[in-house]
């Protein structure tokens, strides 16, 4: 679904990414983590056409992405980012069925999957009416969800969805994703900076380090056969934050 070939991108002196090579099979889930700034948003970013690498290319099911078509193709990948990138001026309505009033669907066919998609994340219709600055964290993050799976894309890309969320709402929130994701059977790319929300939705984990994949595995790999200091180092902090007394036997 997403074939990336030596590409990197450069922001003044810093190299958010060293020439990179990453394939994603359609309609499985793919994990991206790693410390901050290691590159994670900026190939998500890449995926859709948001921006451009100074090298290598970016194939979106076999077709090489430019300028000229990434708009177009981009209709076929839903994106959340992590502050959910609502319009504050539209109701969760309005927002999410901005994209199919701009490509022409029709008032009821607009309708008809806003009912579908909010029966399916779980958002109460009452709420549809209201501004995102009236709704909680987790139904934002519901509404942005919707809006991404409006156009019914081929490949979803998730930007630490869940990461602004309080623990609980998180928790649920990941559980009905995981569903969401086994139901639809698309293309998914997710970005987290927690290895037990990696090993919860990730087939496929792809742990990075400034700008460059360090291992790519299954969690057994990363835990059991880490391919270097790095990653044992970020596993075992990572176990340290989620289970303190574990860290410390
Ligand atoms: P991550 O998502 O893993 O935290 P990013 O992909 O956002 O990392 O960023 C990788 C590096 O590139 C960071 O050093 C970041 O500061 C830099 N960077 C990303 N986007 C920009 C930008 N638009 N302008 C300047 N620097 C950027
Ligand atoms: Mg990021």
């Amino acid at each position: 679904m997403f074939e990336l070939s030596g590409v990197s991108k450069t922001y003044g002196p810093v190299a958010a990414l060293r020439p990179l090579d990453l394939g994603v099979r359609a309609g499985t889930t793919t994990v991206l983590i790693g410390p901050s700034g290691c590159g994670k948003s900026t190939v998500l970013r890449l995926m859709n056409g948001l921006v451009t690498p100074d090298t290598g290319s970016v194939r979106f099911a076999g077709t090489p992405l430019d300028t000229s078509n990434a708009s177009m193709l981009r209709r076929r990948m839903g994106y959340v980012i992590q502050e959910g990138g609502l319009f504050p001026h539209l109701t969760a309505a309005a927002n999410v069925t901005l994209m199919s009033r701009h490509v022409g669907w029709s008032r009821e066919r607009s309708m008809a999957r806003l009912a579908d998609m909010c029966e399916m994340t779980r958002f109460p219709a009452d709420g549809l009416t209201r501004y995102p600055a009236q709704l909680s964290g987790g139904q934002r993050q519901r509404v942005s969800l919707m809006r991404a799976l409006m156009l019914d894309p081929d490949a979803l890309l998730l930007d630490e969805p869940l990461g602004a969320l309080d623990p609980m709402v998180r928790y649920d929130l990941q559980g009905e994703l995981h569903d969401i994701f086994r139901t639809l059977g698309k293309t998914v790319v997710l970005v987290t900076h927690d290895l037990s929300e990696a090993a919860f939705f990730g087939d496929d984990i792809v742990l990075m380090r400034d700008g460059a994949i360090e291992q790519r595995g299954e969690m057994d790999d990363l835990l059991v056969r880490p391919a270097s200091g790095f990653v044992e180092r970020f596993v075992r902090a990572q176990r340290g934050l989620s289970n303190p007394a574990e860290s410390r036997s």
